[in-house]
């Protein structure tokens, strides 16, 4: 068997340390020693999430944080504004209509970044709004949008800015009280280097003041009776603690690297893994790239399976392809949490390698080069 190499948006690889902490016995959910590390953990969580507000730990898998939001704070009936331009983002959508808010889809062309200009006119135009959902990471196209921008914008407006953070934190800028993120939401199996299962959702008073406006038809991802578990360091329900004990790890690796230290990492991997990839003559998805992984389209005449299936028979490489109507269409390459430069510069070698042998021309040592030339820079600056 290969080596294997998870290159993959979400999940990403999880570090050594933070495996062994799965294999520890169980301590009682209801201890002090329990209590103790939701107190560490939370206010860790609250460093990476620049932000003041609550912040929950979720049993579930991100998607149980995004539902938190739109079943706690936007009423039946109120409208919510969809800052769609992806899959995920559609997802918003799909859960305001399960649960009776109505959505207002702001469609953007997939792989564009959303424009600001254009949330403000939706928002003159529907002054109502209850929300605003949008997302920092979009990751089935890979972009990155301008939520520092567009908070600044919902903050003028009674609506609430909730934002899918799960594929952009930990890989990406994010100052959720300086972006005036009112609800953020986050999921552990991607750049915060733990195996799903987990989802956090941070709430701003401006959202706790919606949230206690109405009864919500909530029970297990009820954020009230959350917070007044909060008070004694509990949740309502059992917690994941297990998982807990890893996220405390992986907390405090990020809190050793520096979370400036983290973000710029990704900035080299990005740059650098964007780089190659042009390098070798593809094309890059995304108008506007998210931080924590790179995508490209597959070449004329070319199948994504055979590039994808190649990359992880040669070298245990595993990459995904494109989702809903991107399916075949373009291959991503996950590069957060657990993984650094010589990651990049190895997957951009057994592409170039892969694609040789598939037939399409390459110049083998381009894309690393060029990628290699983008750390040296990068170092220096
Ligand atoms: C992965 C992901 C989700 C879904 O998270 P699950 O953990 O699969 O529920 C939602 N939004 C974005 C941007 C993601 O990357």
């Amino acid at each position: 068997m290969r080596k294997p190499r998870l290159m993959t948006p979400g999940p990403a690889p999880v570090p050594e340390d933070v495996l062994l902490e799965l294999a520890r016995p169980l301590i009682h959910h209801r201890s002090q020693e329990a209590k103790g590390v939701i107190e560490e953990v939370t206010r860790g969580l609250q460093e990476v999430f620049q932000t003041r507000n609550d912040v929950f730990i979720l049993a579930s898998s991100g998607t149980g944080a995004m539902e938190a939001v739109v079943v706690n704070a936007i009423p039946r009936g109120a409208k919510a504004l969809v800052l769609n331009a992806g899959h995920f983002a559609a997802r918003w959508g799909l859960m305001c209509s399960t649960f009776g808010s109505e959505p207002i889809m702001l469609d953007t062309k997939w792989g564009q970044p959303v424009d600001p200009a254009r949330v403000r006119a939706a928002l003159e135009r529907h002054p109502d709004v209850a929300c605003v959902l949008g997302t920092l990471s979009e990751t089935s196209t890979g972009t990155g949008h301008p939520v520092a921008e567009i908070g600044r914008i919902v903050a003028e407006t009674p609506a609430l800015f909730a934002v899918d953070g799960i594929s952009g934190v930990g890989a990406m800028e994010c100052r959720t009280d300086d972006w005036k993120i009112d609800l953020l939401c986050v999921g552990s199996q991607k750049a915060l280097m733990l195996p799903p299962g987990l989802a956090f959702v941070a709430v701003s008073p401006k959202a706790w003041a919606q949230i206690d406006s109405f009864e919500s038809p909530s029970f297990y991802f009820n954020l009230k009776a959350a917070r007044k578990a909060m008070l004694g360091s509990d949740t309502p329900y059992t917690p994941a603690h297990t998982l807990i004990l890893a996220l405390r790890k992986s907390l405090q690796r990020i809190k050793e690297e520096g979370l400036e230290n983290v973000w710029e990492r990704h900035r080299r991997m990005s740059q650098a893994c964007q780089a190659g990839i042009r390098a070798l003559g593809l094309e890059l998805f995304s108008a506007s790239p998210a931080e924590g992984m790179t995508v490209f389209r597959v070449p004329e005449g070319f199948a994504d399976s055979a590039i994808r299936s190649r990359l992880q028979e040669l070298f245990g490489l595993t990459t995904v392809g494109g989702q809903g109507k991107l399916k075949g269409q373009i291959i991503r390459i996950g590069h957060m949490g657990y993984t650094d430069e010589l990651d990049v510069v190895a997957g951009l070698a057994a592409l170039e390698m892969v694609m040789d042998g598939l037939g399409f021309e390459v110049e083998p040592g381009c894309a690393v080069t060029a990628a290699q030339r983008v750390l040296l820079t990068r170092k220096k600056a």
